[in-house]
């Protein structure tokens, strides 16, 4: 693991999952070496990424394709562009996806990819160059029955759009080469809300399964982007009060909860204006903005992180088992440090890992690609039937292998087990390759 250098986040996703398998490799000897094997990608890509803005300079970005397993299917897993994309961010987001995508009972391989370009402060046209430029070089190496890329971190519709346009004019070929794709040209319906929506299901069955439910529950939610926007939709669908929202500019507390109106005051702000959260102060007269701050440390019942990784460390986590918080779900790509994942458990807090709580985007993905190669397109009710389905066995399967280990209820390291399991099975059962 350790070759390529310093990779905290790559060790830290490691390490986790490491010690969550520990009864499995103590049964079962053989899945020592699935492990091994599993920690060394299949593959990873680095690449040149060249572009000219406005002024006509020209500027140079880093591209990456990490595929870490196609033990389930092909490759299968989002794109990043944000600054702090390096090589150990990747293969961290590829190495959870392939557990993630083992749970979603779909046949999906696991990879991720990106740049380190970033967007803010971008026009329309320079990030329309960097993307063709990006796909120039990244349509090597994917396809519908080998990889499959998506939308991460700021590559939303935008993006993808552009990155279809540039696929399909290198290939000459319209094929579900990407998910997350406008719903007129082959996207699915609740593709841009599964994330979100699919981590409120997760909390859901943890509710039940606790003998709890939404109604009157105060959340957290961290981050604007699309899997904060579509988790507090559905909180407040259910009758939960939300009462923040963040960016990397700081968070917006609405003491009484957003209503629907703020939320979608949220969205144009973040996802047409493109401008920072404080501007949200504009819209609502009772809204508080505290800059540089995220918003761990505010009353509530439940959090949804849902901006970034190592968004909640330890001290963070100390203030809300203070503040009695009952549940941490994660919408986000392990936005919990291993300290504040200690906390939780010390304080026997419901936790939603990111690989169980936040399968849903992947798995309507793998639905999107269901669709395209039947040349259909399935009514929303149904896609949000299926999410809500696959989201209740995820919770399900993750307890049942708890069970079966002897760990309780312990839906982490359950999660851990079931992802790692057929995915290793599958690596043993096709050989050392
Ligand atoms: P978006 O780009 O739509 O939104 C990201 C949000 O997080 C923005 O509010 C952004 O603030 C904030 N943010 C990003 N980086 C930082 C940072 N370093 N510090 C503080 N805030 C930050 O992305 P998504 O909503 O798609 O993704 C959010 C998380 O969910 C990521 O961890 C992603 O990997 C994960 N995820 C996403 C899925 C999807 O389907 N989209 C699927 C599964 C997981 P600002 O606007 O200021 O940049």
């Amino acid at each position: 693991v350790e070759r390529d250098g310093d990779q905290k986040e790559y060790l830290e996703a490691v390490y986790e999952v490491l010690d969550a398998l520990k009864p499995v490799f103590l049964k079962d000897e053989k899945y020592i070496e699935a492990f091994e094997r599993l920690i060394e990608p299949e593959r990873q890509i680095i690449f040149r990424v060249p572009w000219v803005d406005d002024q006509g300079k020209q500027r140079i970005n880093r591209g990456y394709r990490v595929q870490m397993s196609s033990a389930l299917g092909p490759y299968k897993g989002g794109l990043r562009f944000h600054p702090t994309v390096n090589l150990s961010v990747i293969k961290f987001l590829a190495f959870e996806q392939t557990f993630k995508n083992s749970l979603t009972s779909l046949m999906m391989g696991a990879g991720k990819g990106g740049s380190d370009f970033d967007p803010r402060g971008k026009s329309h046209n320079e990030v329309q160059r960097f993307c063709q430029s990006f796909m120039t070089e990244l349509f090597k190496y994917i396809g519908p029955d080998t990889d499959v890329p998506a939308g991460d971190i700021n590559v939303g519709a935008r993006e993808i759009g552009f990155l279809f346009g540039q696929y399909k004019r290198l290939t000459g070929n319209f094929t579900g080469t990407l998910t997350g794709k406008d719903t007129k040209w082959g996207g699915s319906l609740i593709r841009p809300e599964a994330t979100g929506y699919g981590c409120v299901y997760f909390a859901l069955n943890y509710l039940k399964f606790r003998n709890l439910d939404f109604a009157g529950m105060k959340c957290l939610v961290s981050g604007s982007g699309n899997v904060a926007q579509y988790t507090a939709e559905k909180l407040l669908e259910y009758g939960a009060t939300v009462l923040t929202v963040s960016d990397s500019s700081g968070y917006v507390l609405e003491p009484a909860g957003f209503t629907r109106k703020n939320l979608d005051d949220i969205m144009h702000l973040k996802n047409i204006v493109r401008g920072p959260l404080i501007k949200y102060l504009e819209y609502s007269s009772t809204a508080q903005f505290f800059p540089n701050e995220k918003p761990w440390g505010v009353k509530a019942d439940l959090a949804f992180p849902s901006a970034t990784q190592n968004e909640i460390d330890g001290d963070d986590a100390e203030k809300m088992v203070a503040n009695g918080v009952l549940g941490v779900f994660e919408g986000a790509n392990m936005p919990s440090t291993p300290e504040a994942i200690l906390a939780y458990r010390k304080a026997k807090m419901m936790f939603g890992p990111a690989k169980a709580a936040n399968a849903g985007g992947v798995a309507v993905s793998g639905l999107e690609m269901a669709q395209n190669s039947q040349r259909q397109q399935w009514a929303r009710e149904m896609v949000d039937e299926r999410l809500s389905t696959i989201m209740k066995d995820i919770f399900e399967s993750s307890l049942k292998a708890a069970r079966d280990y002897g760990l309780g209820d312990d839906i982490q390291a359950g999660a851990n087990i079931a992802g790692f399991l057929k995915v290793a099975d599958a690596m043993i059962e096709q050989g050392i390759v």
